[in-house]
């Protein structure tokens, strides 16, 4: 019997690239999702595959299905979405873990969780290693994701410990790629469209703040050689160790879209992290992972997959 994945969080930006690559490797997929901020348009293009099978299910109600392994990535990720509803928000990573956690329990299955850098918060160490215990203010703006993705981390070591849970624990960093959600408010999201627009570029704050940019399919990749290597539990950092502050991300953005569009400054949020870099050594030794994509060949594959969206 070829093994059924169960992705929660399936038709998201990542959970949709994820069930593409595990339709195309051979898998069954059962994708869950209550659209929250995933659309059905993510995955039309799989609906009608006979390995590919859709449930609409909120992750924080229990689920009982037969599946061989799980990617967790059910949550809100962009700081817009996840602070329109933190307790929604909070329950989904605490008590989705929980079920997802029993689920995985009763039936042998490996679980991999889409943990997050912000696990580190606004990181007193540079780049951040997996060894660092953080910088999280708990009760912030940002509190409830970031406290959420912790308390979830709890859960999955625990259960590994308690009851001999087969983890996986991946730490994302900031990713981009087709299929970001227009308005989601996220950097690369937000400069792209506001680029082709020929709106002004929001920068919050002065723009010098730091993020590291991960192309989508560099981070499928670490996810798939993750949950397929039986050595390494994590957490592991998963991310593109190259850094750009966000002022130079807007001016890339421009220069590639050919935008005329100016800069207009923003307070910079609450908790804004001021840099954020991954330290990838574990990924390079324990999966033979690093990343390929540039941030010019990735933004260019974003901007036309925008422009695209923007004409229809
Ligand atoms: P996304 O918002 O596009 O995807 C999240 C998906 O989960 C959506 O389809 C949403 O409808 C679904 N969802 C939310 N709450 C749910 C619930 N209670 N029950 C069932 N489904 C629910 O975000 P994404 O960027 O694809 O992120 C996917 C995962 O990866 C998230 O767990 C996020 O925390 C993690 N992550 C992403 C990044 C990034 O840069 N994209 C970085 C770090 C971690
Ligand atoms: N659970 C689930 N599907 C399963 C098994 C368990 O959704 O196939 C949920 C159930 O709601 C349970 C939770 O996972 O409360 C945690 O499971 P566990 O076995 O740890 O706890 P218990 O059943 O003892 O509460
Ligand atoms: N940011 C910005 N303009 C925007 C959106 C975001 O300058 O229109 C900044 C934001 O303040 C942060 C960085 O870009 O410093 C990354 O923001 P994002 O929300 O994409 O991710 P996160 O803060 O979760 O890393």
């Amino acid at each position: 019997m070829t093994p059924t994945t169960l992705v929660t969080g399936g038709a998201g930006f990542l959970g949709s690239h994820l069930c593409d690559r595990l339709i195309a490797d051979g898998y069954e997929v059962l994708c869950l999702d209550n659209f929250y901020t995933g659309a059905k348009d993510n995955i039309r293009h799989l609906l009608d595959h006979k390995r590919f099978e859709l449930i609409r299910h909120d992750v924080c109600m229990p689920l009982y299905v037969e599946v061989d392994r799980i990617f967790n990535l059910a949550c809100p990720a962009s700081p817009i979405h996840y602070q329109n509803d933190p307790i929604a928000t909070t329950k989904t990573s605490v008590v989705g873990a929980i079920n997802m956690l029993g689920l995985a329990k009763r039936r042998h299955a490996r679980i991999l969780q889409a943990s997050t850098s912000e696990v580190y918060g606004d990181p007193q160490v540079h780049p951040q290693p997996e060894g660092y215990w953080g910088n999280v203010n708990p009760i912030g703006p940002r509190a409830c994701y970031d406290e959420g993705k912790r308390c979830a981390e709890t859960l999955f070591f625990d259960y590994h410990q308690q009851a001999g849970v087969d983890i996986r624990v991946a730490r994302i960093f900031n990713t981009y790629g087709p299929r970001m959600h227009p308005n989601d408010g996220r950097v690369v999201s937000n400069f792209i469209v506001q680029a082709l627009k020929g709106e002004p570029i929001t920068l919050y704050g002065d723009g010098s703040q730091s993020r590291a940019f991960c192309y989508v399919d560099d981070l499928i990749e670490g996810l798939i050689k993750m949950m397929d290597q039986d050595a390494e539990i994590g957490p592991i950092n998963l991310g593109n160790p190259s850094e750009f502050t966000i002022r130079e991300l807007a001016e890339t953005v421009l220069r590639l879209t050919d935008s005329r569009s100016g800069l207009i400054m923003h307070p910079l949020p609450q908790d804004d992290p001021a840099q954020r870099q991954p330290d990838i050594s574990k990924a390079k030794s324990a999966l033979a992972w690093e990343p390929k994509v540039s941030l010019e060949d990735g933004l260019k594959e974003t901007i036309a997959y925008f422009r695209k969206v923007l004409n229809s």
